[in-house]
């Protein structure tokens, strides 16, 4: 359970002062629901303030807090004229206060004749006379919050001004608990950080890249200490050794040989198998380097071990797609495939928990529903997990349930993993990496246009259709601006269907996924020749015949989306063509990666330029888009500070395994503070 003293961190933000139904939304819109969500809500920017005493002492633009006295006040005359309020500093030079609309009457009561004033806002020219047009503060001397000579900006929604956040930020600040330090007292010393509540304080004080990398570092120790916590914890139960005998792969007939990189990843996950602690590993490997290959011979490997084993697919239809090529490839084997998606209902559905229960079945491929409560496996030794790299540290846990001893795990994908971020996204499993494409594929001739174009590249379209062959046409979907984006994906699809006729098909991520599996469908089949998607085909379906790709709004995706994307079209032997649309205002970083698109093919290359391109930027897409485990720390941090955080988590745990020393129950309640319990429930539990 989560320690008391953290109880009002996680206390909802309504139960501050002043925060009604009103400030609900836009304060949920954020993402600030608990306390601790403001506390951690840290300032975008700064407006910083001169004061003086005589306005000529500042510049105009600068932002100045001056104290005033009011010697006149003029309303515009008419309703659309401002109104204006002089007030004059202690040499009797006059400062216009300048107010539009209603505000005038208000500033009126503010701003009273003959009364002192503090005044902040930015100076500005008007006319022979200074101004401030609606000055951000006005106090009375003595009484009230003074305008500070530096404030934190916040980022906003609407309905939330910055003065209104500031004051939750206050408040939340206020109720921050002094907590024990869980930090290395030499690390400590030697970066002369702050204690965590001083921090978390400061943040919002100064601009101090010291005091952000504190609280950046807590995160991230929390992170690595809960990797290497439910890794212990893994290790320590009992796996299920697989010892393979090759009368199963041995047997498997391919029309191909397995590259050097398929081969040797097969013998390390192979060589963890038969180990009795569970296999943690992930598997990278670029869009068509064979992944599938491998995770059908580790498959075969627990079925000959007399074991059962299990594939998970992140849609559907890859699903559907995975089923039937293993069927293909296991024809003639004594090997039984079954399938199980949340589509499979009623006695489908109950045949397969019942041939799974008594061990008839051997490989299940399926959807998410695989794992679920009902689902019960005589024998699963192995889980594979595809294209789904965030299969949470909770999932893993909860994957453990199933079976006697806990599974083998293989997690694989195709997105490249920097491998400056590896450790903190996947620190505690094992990597292999397929660095290898199988022969005989051309890279993607990639090209990159602009929007102006559009025209000629419909007629390019139609030369490719005409030629038999069949293309994808990409819509970027923007979460913030989804709906208008999917008005422009239907609106393309809509122009492109009066050229082409019912050639043309389109899917996104609104559509049910019976809707998807059908469109889909009717593509790999041939039935559409033209299909219009947003970016729900990122995992997708092979079609071997769609050899052009138009990307529209390149500059809108993130490169590794790009990469994947592209990666669809280079199947074939022959050559495939990626064209990346670019609108016609695009930022020097837009230009920078696109050009980067067009260089190189290399996955891996392209994730760790791109990291360096975006410098601070975010990891593999938004942090909204979930992609990265991280709240506080931005990339730059992660990068800075991810190895000191790994190793004062190992230094930790090897000498207080059980976080029962003083500083262990500190690092307990860091765990806590940054949701990381799945670590902490490995401890009791386990
Ligand atoms: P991914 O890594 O994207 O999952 P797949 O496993 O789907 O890639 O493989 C892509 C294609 O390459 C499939 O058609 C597969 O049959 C083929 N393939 C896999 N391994 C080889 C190989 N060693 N030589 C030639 N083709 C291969
Ligand atoms: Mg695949």
């Amino acid at each position: 359970m989560r320690p008391d003293i953290l109880n009002p961190l996680f206390a909802e933000v309504s139960s501050l002062k002043g925060v009604g139904p009103g400030l609900a939304k836009p304060l949920d819109r954020l993402g600030l629901e608990r306390v601790k969500d403001l506390a951690y809500h840290f300032p975008a920017n700064w407006t910083y303030r001169k004061t003086v005493s005589r306005v000529d002492e500042a510049d105009v633009g600068q932002n100045i807090i001056v104290t005033l006295t009011i010697v006149d006040q003029r309303s515009g005359g008419s309703a659309r004229a401002p109104t204006r309020i002089y007030g004059a500093d202690t040499e009797g030079q006059y400062v216009a206060l300048t107010y539009f609309g209603r505000n005038g009457a208000w500033a009126r009561k503010q701003l009273p004749m003959g009364a002192t004033r503090i005044v902040s806002g930015k100076l500005e020219r008007y006319g022979d006379t200074l101004q401030i047009v609606h000055p951000d503060h006005v106090a009375e001397p003595g009484h009230g919050h003074a305008p500070a000579a530096i404030e934190p900006v916040y980022p906003l929604s609407e309905g939330l001004t910055n003065g209104r956040l500031g004051q939750l930020v206050v408040q939340a600040v206020e109720r921050l608990p002094e907590l024990p330090e869980w930090i290395e007292p030499s690390l400590l010393e030697q970066r002369k950080w702050l204690g965590w509540r001083e921090a978390l304080s400061a943040v919002h004080c100064k601009d101090s890249a010291e005091v952000r990398d504190r609280l950046a570092y807590d995160e991230l120790f929390a992170n690595q200490l809960a990797m290497r916590l439910v890794r212990a914890a893994m290790d320590k139960r009992r796996g299920t050794p697989v010892q393979g005998d090759g009368r199963l792969t041995g047997q498997l007939r391919m029309p191909f040989d397995l590259t050097g990189a398929q081969k040797r990843v097969i013998g390390e996950i192979e060589g963890d198998l038969i180990q009795g602690r569970p296999m943690l590993r992930l598997l990278q490997g670029d869009v068509g380097s064979g992944k599938t290959m491998v995770a059908l011979h580790a498959l075969l490997r627990a079925v000959e071990a007399g074991f059962q084993g299990a594939l998970l697919a992140p849609t559907e239809i890859l699903a559907r797609q995975h089923f039937a090529n293993l069927q293909a490839s296991l024809s003639g084997l004594p090997v039984n495939v079954a399938i199980l998606t949340g589509r499979d209902k009623g006695r489908v559905r109950e045949s397969v928990l019942m041939g799974l229960a008594d061990g008839s079945i051997d490989i299940l491929v399926g959807t998410h529903a695989i794992f679920q409560e009902a689902v019960t496996y005589k024998a699963l030794a192995l889980a594979v997990i595809d294209e789904q790299h965030r299969f949470g540290v909770s999932q893993r846990l909860m994957l453990s349930k199933k079976g006697s001893g806990v599974p083998h795990l293989l997690v694989m994908t195709a997105t490249p993993i920097p491998r400056t971020l590896a450790l903190a996204a996947y620190g505690e499993m094992d990597v292999s990496q397929i660095d290898e494409m199988p022969p005989g594929r051309t890279p993607v001739d990639t090209r990159v246009l602009s929007q102006g174009r559009l025209p000629e590249l419909i007629d390019g379209v139609a030369r490719h259709l005409a030629s038999g062959k069949q293309a994808y046409w990409v819509c970027p979907l923007v979460e913030e601006s989804e709906v208008s984006d999917l008005a422009a994906a239907e609106q393309r699809a809509a122009e492109l269907k009066l050229r082409f006729g019912d050639q043309v098909a389109v899917i996104h991520g609104r559509m049910k996924g019976p809707e998807k599996d059908a469109v889909m469908e009717a593509f790999s089949s041939g039935k559409t020749r033209l299909l219009v998607a947003t970016t729900v085909i990122e995992v997708g379906v092979d079609v071997p015949n769609a050899s052009l790709m138009i990307i529209e709004a390149a500059d809108r995706f993130g490169l590794a989306q790009l990469h994947q994307l592209r990666g669809r079209v280079g199947r074939g032997t022959e050559q495939s063509v990626c064209i990346l649309v670019r609108g016609e205002s695009v930022s020097e970083t837009a230009r920078a990666r696109l050009a980067l698109m067009r260089e190189t093919n290399d996955g891996f290359r392209i994730a760790e330029e791109d990291l360096k391109l975006r410098g601070a930027g975010e990891l593999l897409g938004t942090r909204q888009s979930g992609e990265t485990p991280f709240r506080v720390a931005t990339n730059e941090q992660v990068r800075e500070l991810i190895g000191a955080a790994s190793a004062d988590a190992r230094l930790l745990l090897e000498r207080d395994g059980g976080l029962d020393s003083p500083r262990g129950s500190a690092a307990r309640i860091a765990l806590y503070l940054f949701e990381r319990d799945a670590g902490v429930a490995t401890l009791r539990g386990g």
